[in-house]
């Protein structure tokens, strides 16, 4: 199972206790494997979502799992 398939399945579960952080929009996960149709850029370069209010579940809860953490180089969220 490829690892975006895996979230969508595990996007059910619960997010970890041990997530710190917060969303910084470096538009990362949004490009997991390929760039996503809905990502757009701020002038600002920080990343805005143009389906936000009705984003999939995985998209809401990335990083849900140190297991699924595949950007921790720029994204705002850690596990402790
Ligand atoms: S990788 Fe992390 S900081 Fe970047 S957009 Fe996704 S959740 Fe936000
Ligand atoms: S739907 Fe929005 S939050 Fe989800 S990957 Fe696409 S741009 Fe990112």
């Amino acid at each position: 199972m490829n690892a975006k398939a895996k979230r969508t399945i595990t996007s059910v579960l619960p997010v970890s206790e041990r997530r710190r952080g917060e969303c910084v929009n470096c538009g990362r996960c949004c490009k997991l494997p390929n760039v996503c149709p809905f990502l757009e850029y701020n002038p600002d370069g920080s990343s805005c979502c143009m389906i936000y209010s009705i984003r999939p579940l995985n998209c809401r809860k990335y990083p849900r799992a140190e297991s699924e953490f595949l950007t921790a180089d720029t994204c705002g969220f850690r596990f402790e």
